[in-house]
């Protein structure tokens, strides 16, 4: 069984860690380096990216980070998540730093303020055979631009903002726009557990 880490800096770690459990994963709260050696992959949870970004340069994070996503750990992030694995953002704080390794370009609370929290469902590229998955935004990105190797998996559905990017994967790590760890629907998650597993299973 995997042992999945859930990045332990800031954002809602918890709810995370009990979605991954409920999806067949060993977890793991990940703030230092010695933890972040020792798991099979990491989840990036939704928060506040610069808050993040801060914190992980000060626990002396970001390049550990950065070196295990490039050796090829799978990632998940969920919204400020998604901003940390994006190689370029938009609306950033100034001098704002990602781990990246998602070659795209994300826009931060691309949803706008006014529209601080909605949900909206959305159809998800292997995860929807039964239903469409109804998917919560708070003070959201969306992705501006995509490289050629990235797989758009989920676009808004509804609304003004429809067809955005809210949903991508780049081989071994995936990001989306909205929370899946705040619903009771876990798709997302054993779509991640699954990916880990095989990941692996070829390592091996
Ligand atoms: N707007 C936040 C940021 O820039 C993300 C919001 C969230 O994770 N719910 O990090």
């Amino acid at each position: 069984m995997p042992e999945i880490g859930v990045l332990a800096l800031q954002g809602d770690v918890r709810e995370h860690v009990l979605a991954l459990e409920e999806a067949g994963a060993r977890t793991l709260a990940v703030r230092r380096p010695e933890e972040l050696e020792r798991v099979d992959a990491l989840v990036i949870p939704g928060g506040e990216s610069t808050t993040m970004w801060k914190l992980a340069r000060a626990f002396d994070l970001l390049d550990p980070l950065r070196k295990r996503i490039e050796a090829g750990m799978p990632a998940y992030g969920s919204c400020a998540g998604m901003i940390m694995l994006a190689d370029r953002i938009q609306d950033g704080m100034e001098g704002q730093e990602t781990i990246g390794g998602i070659d795209m370009t994300v826009r931060r609370n691309a949803f706008g303020r006014q529209v601080d929290s909605f949900e909206s469902d959305v159809r998800l590229d292997g995860m929807d055979d039964d239903a469409p998955y109804h998917a919560v935004f708070i003070r959201a990105p969306w992705v501006e631009r995509v490289g050629d190797d990235v797989r758009v998996l989920g676009r808004a559905e509804t609304g003004t903002n429809a067809g955005r990017i809210v949903a991508v994967r780049q081989g071994r790590l995936m990001a989306t726009a909205f929370h899946p760890e705040l619903t009771g629907d876990h798709r997302v998650h054993h779509y991640f557990a699954d990916l880990v597993r095989r990941a692996m299973e070829q390592e091996d």
